[in-house]
């Protein structure tokens, strides 16, 4: 324990350890953002044709077709198989795949074929030291902070994959929802009893409103990623920030979505998830000094 002694009385150092685990885990989940839809589909396609042939009534000659394509399909997992150049298809080798320093010293291109790789991956890594940092520094190296840190890193890649395919995985919400009803079983951001009042109300808020909007409109307004999203959001920071999280969701949505709407003239199909999961995180850094700003002045 004396390395976390030293952590603990050395901010600066904490800061500059974490920052560079955040350009690790950053790296990380540009993979985990990449893959998981792509495991998701897999599966969707395999299970299907398993599904399909246990149904006694369809031909065996229609299904072979599909069984064709689907055996075709590569079973790939988050290790497997090695990172590749998406134009190139260059294995991408472990001097070239550091954080950050890799993309720099490449120049933002591939080392083979010189096709730029996206800005996006530097971007994620980065964003993710900053935010490791931004941990630490708010809440300093405590056991809180470590569970923080993996609730922001799991928010960071739902982020991500939401903007891509407008999909919130299970696999990641549900263990993160009872990742928050442990580490507030310990009371460590709010009572056990407000945790689960947190996930409830969190659900069903959106629930209902999606519900109504639907009764109204005959239009689905949201994807039930997004009430799981809040739900999960309800079980780590309780019903109480719920509010202020739909508010600055909302307004980070419209904002975005106007200008994406200049840009773009008609409404594109839009994923909402990304700004519950914003809003989720300065909630988690910023929500009490901004509840008790705003309860302080009136
Ligand atoms: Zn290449």
């Amino acid at each position: 324990m004396q390395f976390w002694q030293l952590l603990q009385d050395n901010t600066s150092l904490a800061l500059v350890l974490f920052g560079v685990l955040g350009l690790c885990v950053g790296s990380f989940l540009n993979v985990v953002i990449h893959r998981i839809p792509l495991i998701m589909t897999y599966e969707w396609r395999s299970g299907s044709v398993d599904l399909l042939t246990e149904q006694k009534d369809i031909a065996v000659s229609l299904l072979e077709p599909i069984q064709a394509i689907v055996t075709q399909d590569t079973a790939i997992n988050l290790s497997h198989p090695a990172s590749r150049c998406p134009h190139c298809g260059h294995v991408i080798r472990w001097y070239e795949n550091i954080p950050l320093i890799s993309w720099l010293v490449l120049k933002g291109c591939c080392s083979d074929c010189q096709q730029p790789i996206g800005i996006r991956y530097p971007l994620v890594e980065l964003t993710t030291a900053l935010l490791s940092m931004l941990v630490i520094y708010q809440l300093g190296v405590t056991l809180p902070a470590l569970a923080a840190l993996l609730f922001v890193w799991t928010l960071l890649a739902l982020i991500g994959i939401d903007h891509d395919t407008q999909l919130l995985p299970d696999r990641l919400t549900f263990p993160l929802a009872g990742l928050g009803l442990a580490v507030n079983s310990q009371g460590w951001f709010i009572s056990p009893t407000q945790s689960i009042w947190g996930l409830i109300i969190g659900f069903l808020s959106l629930w209902i409103v999606v519900k109504i909007f639907y009764l109204l409109t005959k239009k689905q307004g949201m994807g039930q990623g997004d009430f799981k999203l809040l739900a999960v959001l309800g079980a780590w920071l309780g019903p109480m920030m719920l509010p202020f999280i739909i508010l600055l969701s909302s307004l980070l949505g419209s904002v975005v979505g106007v200008i994406l709407m200049r840009k773009h003239g008609e409404s594109r199909p839009f994923a909402f998830g990304p700004y519950i999961a914003i809003a989720g995180i300065v909630a988690l850094l910023y929500g009490q000094d901004i509840m008790s700003w705003y309860l302080g002045r009136y």
